[in-house]
């Protein structure tokens, strides 16, 4: 059954209204009140202390169509992105949410009914994963689901930490946390891959598609894990990747939208390829960076901004890749606004402030873009064998021509070149004490960002997602 991206929002949006939950807008880009946080990266932020007990709704189950970015981190996806069939760095994620009122029981039910009964998908596509020690959790799906046992997956603690498995899920090094099970679909042999777990699940076959979490634990700085006042319930569904299965593709690039989105790039770039990697690189940045703008970050070197102008600035030097002379970003903006504007207004409203901030700020990059990118081939040339980019020559880049060090990363990764992280990190540092005053905190939120603070240069833990500078 053929479903557009909107369809999938309001089938979902409806499926958990009939089933008593409120629907709420979608939060901004912008976490409100939460310093621990870059952007709002998953449904359950805004929520954040109705699980805690410290905020109270006047309703027990909600439903959202929430917008996300995970641009920036400790799993930062945007180095996926272009690589992999299911990551963007701006997402939405379909959530539903009960706080104190249903448990395991029906957060199964409900997810497992939305997708095998309102969508009905194969039931023999779908595999689960469970936290190791949850046997309530594996009873659920192989008595009540009728799942066979060899497609419901427990996977423990697998990354040498107490809790740090794909199957418990925390907010981060404190906050809301428990066990979670997931949803993955396997999109077929053809495409390589294993199942979650094994070896090659870094492969693009089975796609994870939902997340159910059971919040159970407030996790205490010292590694204790309170329990929460009520046991409660987050979920997170990746709007595209489950319009990529009802849409009968594999990628979400090839959904409804980014195929619109894809086709204009094509055009204003002059490019007959519809598969080069660039396209689905720019058609993903375009969202993060508009939706980021009309939530109100603005490009600057530092924070939340620096982040958006690096984004900015990876999307303008693809658009280089492409042949794209002047600046040509902007010009998507206006079809994205046609094709989500519907759902996030915003978008629509902001649209000329947002074409204004684009266009000004490629442009003010183009001036150092292809000198920097001249300086770049030339040390290539010269490096012989050598497979690393010296950390200094990263750190001319950065500091002379504008290229943060992700995009000169991304410039040479196809090459087969890595940037000398550590030596760039000296630099940086060496800058930084060059600056007075300098002040740092680091916050870990989801283990999923860190946000350095200094007051020369904030924001750059981001790096090649292991590499925190702080
Ligand atoms: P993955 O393992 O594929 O990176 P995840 O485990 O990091 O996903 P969760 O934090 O569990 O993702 O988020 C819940 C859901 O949000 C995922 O199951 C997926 O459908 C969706 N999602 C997560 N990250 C992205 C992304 N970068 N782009 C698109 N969808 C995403
Ligand atoms: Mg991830
Ligand atoms: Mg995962
Ligand atoms: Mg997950």
């Amino acid at each position: 059954m053929y479903m557009s991206t909107s369809e999938i929002r309001t089938a979902f949006l409806e499926y958990f209204r009939s089933q008593g939950h409120q629907v709420v807008p979608s939060s901004s880009l912008v976490p409100h009140n939460d310093p621990t946080l870059l952007f709002t990266n998953a449904g359950m932020n805004q929520f954040k202390d109705v699980f805690l007990g410290s905020d109270t709704r006047n309703y027990s189950r909600a439903t959202t169509a929430q917008r996300c970015v995970r641009a920036g981190g400790k799993h930062n996806d945007l180095d996926n992105v272009g690589y992999t069939a299911r990551h963007h760095t701006f997402f939405e994620m379909l959530g539903n949410f009960s706080f104190g009122d249903y448990f395991k029981h029906d957060a199964i039910g409900f997810a497992w009914g939305f997708l095998t009964e309102v969508l009905q998908l194969p039931k023999d596509k779908l595999l689960v994963t469970v936290y190791q020690s949850d046997d309530e959790a594996y009873d659920i799906w192989a008595k009540e689901m009728g799942i066979p046992a060899e497609r419901i997956i427990r996977i423990g603690d697998n990354k040498g930490a107490p809790y740090a498995s794909d199957n418990f899920w925390q907010m981060g090094d404190t906050g809301p946390c428990g066990p979670c099970t997931e949803i993955f679909y396997d999109h077929g042999d053809r495409i390589w891959g294993g199942p979650p777990g094994s070896a090659e699940e870094d492969g693009d076959r089975f796609i994870e598609i939902w997340n159910v979490v059971f919040m159970q634990f407030n996790r205490q700085a010292d590694g204790t894990m309170e329990p929460l006042p009520k046991p409660s319930v987050d979920t997170g569904m990746g709007i595209e990747r489950i319009a990529a299965i009802m849409q009968g593709v594999h990628s979400n690039y090839e959904i409804d939208l980014f195929q619109r989105l894809i086709k204009v790039v094509a055009e204003i770039t002059g490019t007959q390829d519809l598969e080069n990697k660039s396209l689905r690189v720019i058609a993903d940045h375009i969202r993060s960076c508009s939706f980021l703008i009309a939530d109100g970050v603005m490009p600057s070197n530092e924070g939340r901004g620096y982040v958006l102008r690096r984004i900015i600035r990876r999307a303008a030097r693809h658009g280089r890749l492409l042949g794209a002379k002047d600046a040509f970003f902007y010009r998507l903006v206006g079809t994205l606004a046609e094709l989500m504007g519907d759902a996030y207004p915003e978008l629509k409203s902001q649209q000329p402030v947002v074409e204004r901030v684009l266009k000004q700020e490629e442009e003010q990059f183009s001036r150092t873009l292809d000198r920097g990118l001249t300086l770049l081939e030339d040390a290539l040339a010269g490096l012989g064998d050598a497979r690393q980019i010296p950390g200094d020559l990263v750190f001319k880049l950065y500091d002379t021509y504008g290229f943060p060090a992700d995009l000169t990363a991304d410039v040479v990764r196809d090459r087969g070149f890595e940037i000398d992280e550590a030596g760039f990190e000296r630099e940086m540092e060496k800058q930084r004490e060059r600056a007075k005053g300098a002040s740092a905190f680091t916050v870990d939120y989801n283990k999923q960002l860190k946000i350095d603070h200094t007051s020369e240069f904030v924001g750059y833990g981001q790096l090649q997602g292991e590499s925190p500078i702080t």
